[in-house]
């Protein structure tokens, strides 16, 4: 497979290059489909919330597992039912308001598809810029959810009745608080002009970190404790127990810099 140079930066990896091609073979319309964005969203929600499902039985179980659970009175793992309430939920709001306002707003956007993959460093900064974007886009978002009254009651308070919250539960939010945070992801991949490789495997991540910041483990191998910019699921947990610290989904920047930061309580071993 050619490799083709135009510049330091700019050598399209192979990979990425066959990734796309395998991608955009014949699957023009699906990729343009407007309801893509919502279904993609929902797919991914489910397929990147199953391994917490299964850790979430084993829990009932096995001592190691729950010796996984974040401190602080998480106590065990939700039963089956629970997971089954929220999927009936979440799968209500895609099908009465994530789907046709999706739709809707993909057609205004009208996206279009590339002939060539992104480069390597094009990929890296696409994804990486979509995070710094939505993470404090979000962050003000989170905010005025708090500070103002009518829109906690309204809004934002269906997903805080999850005080200990669960991997699936990281969408059990009212349709208006999905519709804007699925807006604000698909808007920050927009302003920034991402390619659409870089665009999907941004909502990849962000899907993973949500699904991880309200999975209720700490894990040994977590993001965030590879990575310590990240907050991860004890600082979700945090916030979801005092409600007014740990406002940023991913990265802990803004709140130590507006001074809503609170360090999670460590997992005891
Ligand atoms: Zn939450
Ligand atoms: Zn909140």
């Amino acid at each position: 497979m050619s490799v083709s140079c135009a510049g330091i930066g700019e050598v399209r990896a192979p990979l990425l290059q066959g990734l796309w091609e395998c991608v955009r073979a014949g699957q023009e319309d699906i990729l343009l489909s407007p309801y893509l964005p919502a279904l993609y969203g929902f797919v991914i929600h489910l397929l990147l919330c199953a391994p917490f499902l299964v850790l979430d039985t084993l829990g009932r179980v096995c001592q190691r597992v729950r010796s996984w659970r974040i401190t602080a009175g998480s106590g065990p793992p939700p039963p089956l039912r629970r997971w089954v309430g929220c999927f009936w939920k979440v799968l209500y709001q895609y099908l009465t308001t994530i789907v046709p306002a999706t739709a809707l707003f993909q057609r205004v956007r009208s996206p279009v598809m590339p002939e060539l993959a992104p480069s390597c460093w094009q990929f890296f900064v696409e994804v990486f810029a979509c995070l710094l974007l939505f993470d404090m886009l979000f962050f003000i978002w989170h905010i005025c959810m708090h500070r103002f009254p009518w829109l906690y009651r309204n809004i934002h308070q269906l997903h805080h009745r999850h005080h200990i919250p669960f991997a699936l539960a990281a969408q059990d939010s009212n349709s208006g608080e999905l519709l804007s945070l699925l807006l604000l992801a698909l808007s920050s991949a927009w302003v920034l002009g991402c390619h659409p490789l870089s665009e999907a495997f941004f909502h990849l991540i962000n899907s993973w970190l949500a699904v991880e910041a309200h999975c209720g483990y700490d894990l040994p191998l977590a993001l965030h404790r590879l990575l310590p910019c990240l907050g991860g699921a004890p600082y979700h947990q945090a916030h979801h127990t005092l409600l007014s610290v740990n406002y940023a989904p991913y990265f802990t920047h803004w709140d130590l810099l507006f001074g809503t930061f609170r360090a999670p309580v460590k997992r005891s071993q």
